[in-house]
């Protein structure tokens, strides 16, 4: 079977998390986005625990559901070096064991929602291994809180301790990641970081899984690619939408390329501001390497929808007039996913067509994409020319995208999808 998993959230136990994080919140918006096994995010935290014991049901030791939404445990610790670490547990009782591991080196580990933990990289890894938790960096390129702001390479960091995965994080994607050598034999995680349940938060970034059953066991094979077992498509948010994605200003966003920045001393002329090294620069710096390993699944570039429509209608994403036009969207579809992906244009054009013409040009490539930098994600517009076509004239329209610094080899989702999995 396939299922689309979604491992990497945080609970509203942690800093600047919206209220609405809670577990069943998450059951039944993973359903409207499609997924059928999300991450608890955060269950190290004894009163999440505690939350999702209560409302859900166990299916095994390391595998809980709540209207046939899957949850597994996972979650999220700072080091010493202000790095962070995904995990995957087990079962409740590693839960605790690390926990009860980390407790002598961590202020909050009983009140926060992502910990922090006085050890290095090394050192939790350790303990990982020991427990039989998976573990790998979180969002490895990102420059306040990654692996990649602090080292140069995974060996650096880990010292040779095992590590099972690597996660993208929002402004990377695959083909980027692989430019560094040594992650040609790790598996990527594409996860969403979510701090709400909105439709464009959670699930925003996803992995598709092939296994016998939607359980840990069965995930902890696909991580590590046993017994036919595997991640066949990671989909995520286009890169270019992430907030670190280009260098830039962390105050006033202004872009800098890298030797720029290096002028500056890495603070902003304009405002004063501390520059932030973006993911697509971080990537070139470490690059050693063209080739991909010929078992990378594809990825998928994203934008959310509800940002789509929130371009199109020119209201704000989290409006109530942006909801009700993706609720008409997922109740005619089923899922965000077929409506991005498989859905024909003039299928997508009977629930509103002004929508439909924005979802083609994203397929198509033919949006214009402001890319993100400096912590300010980046911006979707719909070129003129597309506005004001009708949808039978869109497949013959010429449409000139500007020219930005980085685009994607790839930008056709529909050739690209097939030949990706269904
Ligand atoms: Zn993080
Ligand atoms: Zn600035």
């Amino acid at each position: 079977m396939q299922v689309d998993a979604d491992l990497h959230i945080h609970s509203r136990y942690s800093k600047a998390v919206s209220k609405a994080m809670t577990i069943p919140n998450l059951a039944e918006n993973a359903r409207f986005k499609g997924l059928g096994v999300v991450g608890t995010g955060d269950i190290l935290n004894p009163k999440w625990e505690e939350e999702l014991l209560r409302y859900t049901e166990k299916v095994d030791e390391g595998t809980y559901e709540r209207n046939g939404i899957r949850f597994l445990l996972t979650a999220e610790v700072e080091d010493s070096r202000r790095v962070h670490h995904v995990l995957i547990f087990p079962s409740i009782s590693t839960v605790r064991e690390m926990r009860k591991e980390l407790k002598g080196y961590s202020q909050d580990i009983d009140t926060e929602g992502r910990p922090r933990v006085n050890l290095s990289a090394a050192e939790i890894a350790d303990i990982a291994n020991e427990l039989g938790i998976l573990i790998g960096p979180a969002h490895a390129f990102t420059p306040w809180t990654a692996l990649y702001k602090e080292y140069n390479s995974l060996k650096e960091a880990y010292q040779g301790a095992k590590v099972h995965f690597l996660e993208l994080g929002l402004s990377a994607d695959s083909e980027m990641a692989d430019r560094i050598k040594a992650h040609h034999s790790l598996t990527y995680l594409s996860n969403s970081d979510a701090h709400s349940p909105m439709p464009h938060r959670l699930g925003r970034e996803f992995n598709r899984f092939e296994v016998r059953d939607a359980t840990f066991e069965e995930t902890r094979k696909a991580i590590l690619k046993r017994g036919g077992r595997k991640i066949v498509l990671n989909a995520g948010l286009d890169p270019r939408l992430g907030k670190y994605h280009l260098t830039a200003c962390s105050r006033c966003y202004r872009k800098y390329s890298p030797e720029e920045a290096m002028v500056f001393k890495w603070k902003c002329p304009k405002c004063g501001g501390r520059i932030k090294k973006g993911v697509h620069d971080r990537i070139l710096e470490l690059a050693d390497t063209e080739e991909r390993p010929k078992d990378r699944p594809p990825y998928l570039r994203l934008a959310p929808l509800a940002e789509i429509i929130a371009m199109v209608i020119g209201k704000g994403v989290e409006t109530k007039a942006v909801r009700v036009i993706w609720e008409r969207f997922l109740k005619e579809f089923g899922s965000e996913i077929r409506v991005l992906v498989d859905v024909p244009l003039e299928g997508l054009a009977e629930v509103h067509e002004e929508v439909a013409k924005a979802v083609w040009a994203y397929r198509e490539g033919k949006l214009i994409v402001i890319p993100g930098g400096g912590g300010k994600y980046g911006e979707i517009r719909l070129p003129e020319e597309i506005r004001k076509a009708s949808i039978a004239e869109l497949e013959s329209l010429e449409v000139e995208v500007p020219k930005e610094e980085y685009r994607p080899k790839q930008t056709s989702l529909m050739k690209f999808l097939r030949g990706a999995p269904k």
